[in-house]
């Protein structure tokens, strides 16, 4: 925002920039509108709309409290409209993000021969997901930072000292204004997309980013738009540059996955927010707030990841920390709460979908067909972490078993009455019958044990984000 007001005034705009350190802040958006509006009497107020459920409320709200007009804009940063989304939605039993994706594709031509996808198919996920082998991945682009940059890192770090993540001036990489954000798509389209694809669900110790775009942050605060991230990742695959596994793989997942889970959040919401179909209770591990109190390699990575950079990418986050919570039944509220608080890129609109429908399937299939759980075998196939875990991802009842093993089976145990009627779950559960009943009990006993050990986090992560006396 600062980078924002200041590239305004350049333009000759008149700004008016509050600081979160200026006296006369009364520290709230709308009472900041009314204060304005008090002090220079404007003639009418246009606002974007906002991304936010609570937010929308209170802006709807100033539409009564203003003695002027006030008109409510839409939201530029996406491709589908509330509108055009709930025409998707009409008449659709169990509306599916492939159905929706597709409808986009053909409403903006991407990737379109006339009315068939090109390369004769609408998904090429059949040929990605490759583990990686070889540890030579490509590092992000890296600029100096800035003096409002530095100024910002300086006032976070005295007036939020509690906070999370580690936070100095040489760690700091994200975009702060479109120049950047566009060196980072840039650097991502020539460097990483053409093994985009092949390796999007890998991952490897210490490689932090791997060949992920990094763009997100750019996205959801307006400095890159999403037409023209995907027409570049088009762009390159017309000119041979990338394959089209990549190319399609990408692009779904910014005109898929990221509109569609727009849409369900604005169709569901505020009741959404509440959802707990599994009854998970499990306070949250504080070993979420500390990876070296987790032995289990996988999981101290990806918060690692986050600690250090307010990033883990989509598989670290989906199947390791977001397995862990689904098949330990971790709180729901606890969980939302974590995601909505460590990363760069949380934003409530899209954060709660992919933590309570995608990951913890506490919607009850809205977002995802069935659930995401994964035992030890799956993250083992995809990254290098078992080797060097202390625990054994071939084992699953013994005292060193992999913990992933043992509360995937329980999970499905608990659950497998509910799951019997999902065709996507047969095959799983065929397996589960299979146990005997000697091996269903030490599985118990083992998830059980698990469980009791686990020290709850017993730390308030939002307090990290509330303000502390300087
Ligand atoms: C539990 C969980 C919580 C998440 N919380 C957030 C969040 O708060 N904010 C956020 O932007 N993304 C979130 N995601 C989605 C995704 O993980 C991130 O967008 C992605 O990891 C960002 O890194 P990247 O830019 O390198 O993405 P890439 O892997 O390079 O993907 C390209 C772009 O596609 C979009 N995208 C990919 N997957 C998704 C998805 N499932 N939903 C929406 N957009 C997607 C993003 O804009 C992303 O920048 C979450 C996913 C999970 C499983
Ligand atoms: S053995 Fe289990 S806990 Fe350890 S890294 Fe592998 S999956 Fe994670």
């Amino acid at each position: 925002m600062r980078h924002f007001s200041e590239e305004l005034r350049a333009q000759g705009r008149s700004v008016f920039y509050v600081n979160l350190t200026d006296p006369k802040n009364t520290q709230s958006l709308i009472s900041e509108v009314e204060r304005h509006q008090a002090t220079y009497g404007f003639s009418d107020w246009v606002l974007t709309e906002p991304s936010e459920w609570r937010l929308k409320e209170a802006f709807e709200g100033l539409a009564v409290s203003l003695p002027v007009p006030v008109k409510i804009v839409q939201d530029d940063r996406f491709i589908c409209s509330h509108d055009d989304f709930q025409a998707f939605l009409d008449g659709r039993k169990q509306p599916r993000m492939e159905h929706f994706y597709r409808k986009i594709r053909q409403s903006t031509g991407i990737l379109m021969k006339g009315k068939d996808p090109v390369g004769g198919q609408w998904n090429f996920d059949r040929v990605n997901r490759k583990p990686l082998d070889q540890r030579l991945t490509p590092s992000p682009p890296i600029w100096s930072i800035d003096s409002i940059t530095a100024g910002v890192i300086q006032l976070v770090n005295s007036r939020f000292t509690n906070h999370f993540g580690v936070l100095d001036g040489s760690s700091f990489h994200w975009p702060v204004n479109r120049e950047q954000a566009l060196m980072m798509l840039e650097h991502f389209i020539t460097v990483r997309l053409p093994s985009f694809g092949d390796f999007q669900d890998a991952m490897l110790i210490g490689k932090d980013t791997l060949f992920h775009s990094l763009i997100s942050t750019s996205l959801n605060m307006g400095l890159l738009t999403p037409l023209e991230v995907c027409k570049a990742a088009e762009s390159a695959f017309y000119q041979g540059h990338v394959p089209i596994n990549a190319a399609e793989g990408f692009i779904r997942q910014i005109i898929g996955w990221r509109e569609y889970v727009r849409g369900l959040y604005w169709t569901y919401m505020p009741d959404y927010q509440s959802l707990n179909s599994l009854n998970a209770t499990l306070p949250l591990p504080h070993f979420f707030w500390n990876e070296s109190k987790t032995d289990m390699l996988c999981v101290s990575e990806a918060i690692r990841n986050t600690r250090e950079n307010a990033y883990a990418h989509h598989i670290q986050r989906l199947m390791v920390t977001g397995n862990f919570a689904l098949i330990a039944g971790c709180s729901v509220a606890e969980v939302c709460e974590w995601y909505l608080s460590v990363y760069a890129d949380a934003f409530e609109w899209v954060e709660l979908p992919n933590t309570l429908g995608m990951a913890l399937f506490a919607d009850n299939g809205v977002v995802a067909s069935k659930p995401y759980c994964a035992s030890g075998k799956y993250i083992d196939r995809m990254s290098d972490y078992c080797k060097s875990c202390r625990y054994n991802v071939k084992e699953t009842e013994t005292e060193n078993a992999c913990p992933f093993n043992y509360l995937y089976w329980d999970f499905l145990i608990k659950h497998q009455e509910r799951f019997r009627s999902n065709p996507r779950m047969a095959m799983i559960l065929k397996n589960l019958d299979r146990f005997e009943d000697a091996k269903l009990e030490a599985i118990r006993l083992r998830a059980r044990k698990f469980r009791e050990s686990i020290e709850p986090s017993g730390f308030d992560g939002t307090a990290s984000l509330k303000e502390q006396e300087p």
